[in-house]
């Protein structure tokens, strides 16, 4: 079953059921489609564009509610992992490669630390194999 919008030449509009979009151009083409308010046959579809544009609309604003909910989310994770991290990390600032250094080749204390290392220094320990991960904000947080 179809419902269809219908409007007649005098701009009466009203709602049909039809078994299906032939069912509804036989009916038409045998004048069996009456208006109810004029009794007129001349009856066409009448256009249902703006409640389309609502649909999309309101489906456009849910997409973009979604995205915003999930930058939203992924910046509570950095910042909940940003605090675990300084609360279980021992800042050694600029020491930062040294001190890694030291940690892997067991000259100090192993423990997990963080801090600031160049781009050179973080190549360095790379080509070396020492652990070390990048955190995604910037470590200056007592500068
Ligand atoms: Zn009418």
């Amino acid at each position: 079953m179809i419902l269809f919008d219908l409007q007649c030449e005098k701009n009466h509009k009203f709602e049909c059921w039809f078994a299906s979009s032939a069912n509804y151009e036989e009916q038409l083409k045998n004048k069996m489609i009456v208006c109810p308010y004029c009794n007129s046959t001349k009856i066409k579809k009448s256009l249902m564009a703006p409640n389309i544009n609502t649909k999309s609309t309101s489906k456009n604003i849910k997409k973009n509610n979604k995205k915003k909910l999930a930058k939203n989310n992924l910046e509570n994770q950095i910042k909940k992992f940003r605090k675990y991290i300084e609360k279980n990390t021992d800042n050694v600032g600029k020491n930062f490669a040294e001190e890694a250094r030291k940690i892997y080749y067991g000259e100090t204390k192993s423990r997990p630390i963080r801090g600031e290392s160049t781009e050179s220094e973080a190549q360095e320990l790379a080509e070396e194999g020492i652990p070390f991960s990048q955190l995604p904000w910037n470590s200056r947080e007592d500068a």
